[in-house]
């Protein structure tokens, strides 16, 4: 579950302040697929930085998968971002040097607790899950299509099994082929439990979601924003 209320990130540039996001509440539960459009400069990528802790919010509440975003710091933020989340972006952002499977396996070497040889196993079974072909595994990057690096970005999302996944513009780099593909894959994420949240301009991506949410000048609009956010406990 991803709950928020009153959450706002207001940027300051030449003594104006920018209200990027503004006074948002949503609550979005495991099993929903939630797309959230808007015009460039709505604040759709601020609000997906937020609740991945790759940015800090203002003001407001947001809850994560049962933990208060707001009071980590230090060791415990790296931990939530390395297990209650996974962010897929636009460009893959996969390390060039490093195969398919190696990418996949990097997460899971940041965290204790499993073996070398379980962190592979894992690796080559989120590989197949996403449907990247064996043969690609010992792949680098560079070798590999836009539908197929962003398979192995999905993947490596997958890598500490966060209950959230959240992408900015996962198929704005791929053709209609591939991102059909990837929009399937999503998809089917979110029918395994997981809560998936997408930043998108693709028409194909809101039609097939469950909460329809816009964006607009740091507001939220759409069905998400008539639910009552869960109170933190
Ligand atoms: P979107 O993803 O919908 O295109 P953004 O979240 O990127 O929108 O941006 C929302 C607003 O916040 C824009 O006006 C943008 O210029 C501004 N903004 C985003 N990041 C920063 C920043 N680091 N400093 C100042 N302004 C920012
Ligand atoms: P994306 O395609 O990932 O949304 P953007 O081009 O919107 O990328 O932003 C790239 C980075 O620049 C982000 O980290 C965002 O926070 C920052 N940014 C966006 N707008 C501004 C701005 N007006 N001033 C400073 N930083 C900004």
């Amino acid at each position: 579950t991803v709950s928020a209320e009153g959450l706002s990130k207001y940027f300051t540039y030449r003594n104006q302040t920018i209200k990027a996001v503004d006074k948002v509440n949503f609550a979005f539960k495991e099993q929903q697929f939630i797309s959230i459009t808007g015009p460039s400069g709505s604040g759709k990528s601020t609000l997906l930085y937020i609740i991945s802790g790759l940015d800090q919010a203002t003001s407001g509440d947001l809850l994560v998968d049962g933990v208060e975003v707001r009071s980590l710091f230090g060791r415990k933020e790296n931990h939530f971002r390395r297990e209650k989340v996974g962010f897929v972006f636009q460009s893959y952002h996969l390390l060039s040097n490093l195969t398919a499977l190696e990418n996949v396996m990097l997460p899971m070497q940041m965290v204790r607790g499993k073996s070398a040889e379980e962190i592979r196993e894992r690796a080559r079974n989120l590989l197949f899950q996403v449907g990247l072909n064996e043969d690609r595994h010992s792949h680098l990057p560079g070798k590999l299509s836009g539908g197929q690096q962003q398979r192995v970005a999905i993947a490596r999302a997958l890598a500490n099994d966060p209950r959230v996944i959240l992408a900015d513009e996962p198929t704005g780099n791929l053709d209609a082929y591939n991102s059909k593909r990837i929009i399937e894959l999503l998809k089917q994420l979110a029918e395994q439990g997981k809560t998936v949240v997408v930043v998108t301009h693709d028409r194909s991506i809101a039609r097939v979601a469950d909460i329809r949410l816009e964006m607009e000048g740091g507001r939220l609009t759409g069905m998400g924003s008539q639910i009552a956010p869960v109170r933190p406990v």
